[in-house]
């Protein structure tokens, strides 16, 4: 089998899907495009979710929800499965691509996970573009804040009450040499507090990857992604129990149900390049490149 590469654009209520067709069509194109030249499959996460940020279409870079004090900070994480090599930032403000971060202190930094003005620190040491924070905050998400805050609630993006529509990004890849890799990006929920962090930087949480199981980007409520480690438990569930791509993702997504009635979904890529998606809210939006076809899907 050759390559994969599926995408997400967040899970929850979509309420405009064919708002986002189009946009996850051309990305998942364009980092097929660059799998079918040779890249890895790391080059092809960072990539697609890249664009997926710079699109205010969805909750992570550009057009991130905002906080309680109306600031975006956005959190990233990516991870290889060649070697479980990985890295993460939380809480940064003005990195135009998080993404890009969570590679450089993957590759350049020695840890694992960085956060707030550190991590800011190292993206100016690496020279990772930095945006004003006009950049990051759109009309939309201003006015989805205000209607979170009158109504007092913390609220995923595409949550049920809420008509915005918009949502956290990721993807995971296999790659003509069989190599794994996996990455999510966020602004997290709209009107958290500050010092708020959910799963999306967390690995084994919202981000996992090995070439002995699978890779795993999760998007939902944060919080009950930390509890179950739900991407790892993906990959275990692939790993230890046997289960294909469409199994385990269905199975983590039962599981993340039954512990701790958890919502929100994932997308799944195994081994062999099978792909696999499942989640407890109404919708997710994926779109999916495998066996040479593109599929998109927003229920
Ligand atoms: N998982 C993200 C968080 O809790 C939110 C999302 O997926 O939309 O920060």
């Amino acid at each position: 089998m050759g390559f994969s590469l599926m995408i997400h654009g967040g899970a929850g209520t979509i309420r405009d899907p064919q708002r986002y067709e189009a946009s996850l069509r051309a990305i998942v194109t364009s980092g097929a495009n660059l799998l079918a030249a040779g890249s890895s499959a790391l080059d092809a996460v960072v990539h697609c979710v890249a664009l997926l940020e710079d699109d205010p279409l969805y909750n992570a870079g550009r057009g991130s929800v905002l906080n309680a004090e109306g600031a975006a900070l956005c959190d990233a994480s990516i991870m290889d499965g060649r070697t479980l090599k990985a890295g993460a930032v939380a809480a940064v403000r003005g990195v135009r691509n998080p993404v890009r971060l969570a590679y450089e202190v993957m590759e350049k930094s020695g840890q694992a996970l960085l956060v707030g003005e550190g991590a800011e620190r190292f993206a100016r040491e690496r020279h990772l573009a930095f945006e004003s924070e006009d950049y990051f905050r759109t009309r939309e998400r201003v006015d989805q804040l205000t209607k979170a805050k009158r109504k007092r609630e913390t609220a995923l993006d595409h949550s049920e009450s809420d008509d915005t529509i918009f949502g956290t990004v990721g993807a995971v890849a296999r790659d003509a040499s069989s190599d794994l890799a996996a990455a999510t990006s966020t602004g997290g929920v709209v009107n958290q507090p500050v010092g708020r962090v959910g799963d999306s930087p967390i690995i084994g949480a919202g981000t996992f990857a090995d070439n002995a199981s699978c890779a795993v980007s999760c998007t939902g409520v944060g919080e009950d992604f930390i509890r179950t480690a739900l991407a790892r438990t993906a990959s275990f569930f692939v790993e230890f129990r046997g289960m294909q791509a469409e199994e385990a993702a269905r199975e983590a997504i039962r599981y993340l149900v039954d512990k701790v009635d958890g919502q929100g979904g994932l997308i799944l890529v195994d081994r062999q390049g099978r792909c696999g998606r499942a989640h407890s809210t109404p919708g997710m939006l994926t779109a999916t490149f495998v066996n040479g076809g593109i599929q998109v899907e927003t229920t």
